[in-house]
């Protein structure tokens, strides 16, 4: 992949909008969980939490809360690279919307590849490349100012591409459009993201207050589904993975990096509006 930038990375008010809120982003639940061991995930957790980090002392609950969300958020990522399948040396893949890159930092760690990561904000992209550079891995993991909509990656070049919550940010269609080109047949796409319950009807007001509150554009589950069809994307698995994110937000809902949002997550969740889901699917 060159290093120039193409044209038109932000093509639309909308995607202005987005690269401007990440490009302003420094959020402590972000940061203060990154700092930890300089892996920066901008997605949220999975799995129990260890009920002991809210007794103890009090003067050090708030770091052991901190340490744990960053625990779960890390056993996400690992789960959504646990189904990309077999990944060689040799392999390339794509982070579609790669944040401050701490999921393709692990990618590389687990299996050795090469990782080329997209964002719309130039801020990301800078701190995720000064990452990967201390780290000792930039050869290998790059970071690129780019739209995931048109990535500049050429075709059939890429093993696995994956989604770690940044489809609500993208037309479906036009961005599997662009995963399946650039899979080799057989590749595989991997998606871990918040979709709203087409069963319950249009969108509940906790779906809409996290819409506003991200600049993004949640969609119905059922989108998800036409939309790989119609790229010769088909499912293999599909998780509910609801339940097993929900004491996430409990916990940080307790925690002083709580950004707010927390009720709203909760209450989406738990009414049924909302799903956290990870979609597995190859390309024919
Ligand atoms: N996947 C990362 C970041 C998720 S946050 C993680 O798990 O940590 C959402 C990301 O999507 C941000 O980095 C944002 O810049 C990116 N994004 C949103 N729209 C995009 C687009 N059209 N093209 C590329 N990246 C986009």
């Amino acid at each position: 992949m060159t290093t120039t930038t193409p044209p038109n990375v932000l093509r639309t008010a909308f995607q202005r909008s987005v690269a401007n809120y990440w490009n302003a982003e420094r959020d402590p639940v972000n940061l203060r969980l990154g700092e930890i061991d300089d892996l920066y995930h901008h997605h949220y957790g999975l799995g129990a939490y260890d009920p002991s980090v809210l007794a103890g002392p009090e003067d050090t609950r708030d770091e052991r809360i901190i340490a744990e969300l960053h625990r779960l958020e890390t056993a996400q990522a690992d789960v959504l690279l646990d189904h990309l399948g077999a990944v060689a040396p040799a392999d390339r893949l794509l982070d579609a919307g790669s944040g401050r890159g701490g999921s393709s930092i692990m990618a590389n760690r687990r299996f050795g590849c090469e990782v080329d990561g997209v964002s719309i904000s130039e801020y990301q992209v800078d701190f995720a490349n000064e990452q990967a550079r201390s780290r000792g891995v930039a050869d290998k993991v790059r970071f690129h100012f780019r739209n995931m909509l048109d990535t500049g990656l050429e075709t059939a070049s890429r093993r696995a591409v994956w989604t770690n919550e940044t489809t609500m940010y993208v037309d479906l269609v036009e961005a599997f459009a662009e995963f399946s080109r650039v899979l080799v047949p057989g590749g595989r796409y991997v998606c871990i993201t918040g979709c709203s319950n087409d069963v319950m009807g249009l969108r509940s007001k906790a779906v809409s207050r996290i819409d506003e509150h991200y600049t993004c554009n949640i969609h119905p589950r059922s989108q998800y589904f036409k939309a790989l069809a119609a790229n010769n994307l088909v499912p293999i698995n599909v998780v509910d993975l609801t339940a097993d994110t929900i004491p996430y937000w409990e916990l940080r809902a307790e925690s002083s990096v709580a950004t707010g949002i927390e009720d709203p997550f909760l209450t989406a969740y738990k009414e049924g509006s909302f799903h956290y889901l990870l979609i597995v699917a190859d390309k024919i």
